[in-house]
């Protein structure tokens, strides 16, 4: 036992030896093919990093004084002078329908009152604007106000709002914490800011409306004269199409400024500012989705109901609409669409988001599988609301069929409305509509007529016929030029330079601004040949519980929203003025 154990001792440190020289050997070896595996690895990740997706950075541009600046956002009389003006106009109803006379040739219809009233209004709450602007009433309810810049080469910065409002249903009524026309506030005690207005247009839009002519009189009364000049425009209809409003505002304005006549123009938005991850980001809407309204009629031959058909035409009908709603448009994440830059300037500068998730999101535009889990991501996290902002939406709002209990309903008709993806069109859309209607025309044997085209011969069984009432393309995103550029880096002033400072404890605050998209429309869409530099934005950190009142019960909006809007455009008014 002793012996070997001896002898073991004697042999294994030869036997570690050679163990030792040997490990050694496969390390080196290791390390060298370690190394040149990183370093080729290396040389991947700097070829990868190189067209990996940055976000862009923008310079600040001053704007306004910091001084009155803060006075706008600090001085309780004038918050409360500002805030009673927004109460003023929320109280006057200016409900619009989908349906109702141009206003051009009935000026007096009944609905239109309320519209004479708020003019009257305004008129009261901005006297400097009435009697030292041009102040135009367009098609009698719309209002151009014009104040003309000194140097007349410089194209005018345009602010868009709407009059308008959408309608309360009256049987919501009761369900609204406040009346909806009553502008009725809840103050909070601890910070003035963050009391709130409620009722029916407070934020949709009758806060930007008062927070653009609030900028505009506090201008005035310094005595401001612009170098360029400075417009607001201002919709009757913005929430019915804008056809008899910004339509018509837009025809004057062709003429006088001509297409391209215009610097910018700034509008209403759903987002302003909103941490993510850990990050403040600014999203102004430089895009917008395209917008379909089409009817489908089904006509099939009439009867008595004791002998039916197999499928009258309402079974027909809800046959084809059960075959639209389960097949969905795809979810896309392209270039061509502004918020995928705007989600991935968020994964960039997230704090808290997963390695290999940020990494899809910044290869997302060069690799087919990372451009996958994002979507994947996006729609799992974000559900229907993120969804539709990356495809085209199907909706189908109405139906109108049958009349009698003996008869067979002769005539069926639904309305389907879509918002059309960046990245398809109406053709495209409707292509896909149409196919759906072919598949059903071959199970019922009937015929297809298409905008007046006959695609399918009719049959006796009847046939189908689809109608496009309303088909806009989306609004491309607007270009990445000087006057972005410019926007941005005001709007990064305002927030890190006057905003944060007082707002937040943490030292210094960044503030990412990234482009989005629109889902809805806007007046904007009215304004295409003006310019292509509009900017949908809406000052302010309002909640996703406070946007979603919009068009809704107890729709409300803060006064640090109406008082970012009002600074907002001081300073954006300030900034665009030559040096
Ligand atoms: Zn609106």
């Amino acid at each position: 036992m002793s012996l070997e154990k001896h002898g073991e001792k004697h042999c294994f440190p030869a036997k570690r030896r050679v163990v030792s020289v040997l490990t050694s050997l496969v390390s080196v070896t290791c390390l060298l093919f370690l190394f040149q595996n990183f370093c080729n690895h290396e040389q991947v990740a700097v070829l990868k990093e190189s067209q990996l997706f940055q976000c862009q950075t923008f310079d600040k541009v001053s704007g306004g004084s910091a001084d009155i600046l803060k006075y706008i956002l600090g001085n309780d009389s004038f918050i409360n002078g500002t805030i009673s003006k927004l109460q003023n106009a929320v109280r006057i109803p200016t409900e619009v329908a989908d349906e109702r006379p141009d206003p051009g040739t009935h000026p007096d219809a009944k609905e239109y009152l309320p519209f004479y009233k708020l003019h009257e209004q305004l008129k009261k709450d901005f006297p400097l604007v009435w009697s030292k602007l041009d102040v135009k009433t367009v098609n009698n309810l719309a209002l151009l106000i014009t104040w003309k810049g000194s140097n007349e080469s410089l194209k005018p910065l345009m602010f868009a709002a709407h009059l308008d409002v959408v309608p309360v249903e009256k049987k919501t009524w009761d369900d609204w914490k406040y009346p909806p026309f009553s502008a009725f506030i809840e103050y909070d005690s601890e910070n003035i800011l963050d009391s709130n207005v409620w009722g029916r247009g407070t934020f949709d839009d009758k806060n930007m409306l008062v927070g653009e002519l609030q900028a505009v009189e506090l201008l005035l009364s310094q005595g401001f004269q612009p170098e360029r000049g400075i417009i607001l425009a201002l919709g009757c209809d913005e929430e019915a199409s804008g056809q008899f409003g910004a339509a018509k505002i837009n025809e004057v304005l062709v003429e006088t400024y001509g297409d391209d006549g215009i610097y910018a123009i700034v509008d209403e938005g759903l987002n302003g500012i909103k941490k993510q991850d850990g990050v403040y980001i600014a999203s102004p809407g430089t895009a917008e989705k395209g917008f379909i309204n089409f009817w489908i009629h089904l006509n099939t031959p009439g009867g008595h109901s004791s002998v039916p058909p197999d499928h009258t035409s309402i079974g027909i009908i809800s046959s084809l609409v059960t075959k639209i709603e389960s097949k969905k448009f795809p979810l896309l994440f392209t270039e061509k669409n502004p918020v995928s830059e705007w989600y991935q300037c968020a994964a960039q500068y997230s704090e808290g988001m997963d390695k290999s998730l940020r990494y899809d999101f910044l290869n997302a535009m060069n690799d087919e599988d990372s451009n996958a889990r994002v979507i994947e991501y996006l729609f799992e996290t974000g559900g229907k609301k993120v969804g539709y902002l990356l495809r085209t939406s199907q909706a189908v709002d109405i139906i109108h069929g049958g009349f009698k209990s003996n008869a067979l309903p002769e005539t069926v008709s639904v309305l389907i409305n879509s918002r059309v993806a960046m990245e398809s069109s109406v053709n495209e859309t409707m292509q896909k509509f149409v196919d759906q209607i072919k598949e059903t025309c071959k199970e019922h044997g009937l015929g297809l007529q298409y905008e007046g085209t006959q695609l399918i011969d009719s049959s006796e069984n009847g046939e189908f016929s689809v109608e496009i009432s309303i088909g806009k393309d989306p609004v491309p995103s607007s270009p990445n030029n000087d006057a972005w550029k410019h926007f941005a880096g005001t709007v990064k002033s305002f927030y890190e330079d006057i905003v944060f400072p007082t707002k937040f404890e943490e030292e210094s605050t960044e503030l990412v601004i990234a482009p989005t998209i629109m889902s809805g429309n806007t007046d904007c869409l009215n304004y295409l040949s003006l310019t292509q530099n509009i900017y949908r934005f809406q000052p302010g950190f309002a909640s996703e519980d406070t946007l979603g009142t919009i068009h809704s019960v107890n729709e409300h909006v803060n006064f640090e929203t109406v008082m970012h809007t009002v600074a907002f455009v001081y300073h954006y008014i300030n900034a665009v003025q030559p040096a």
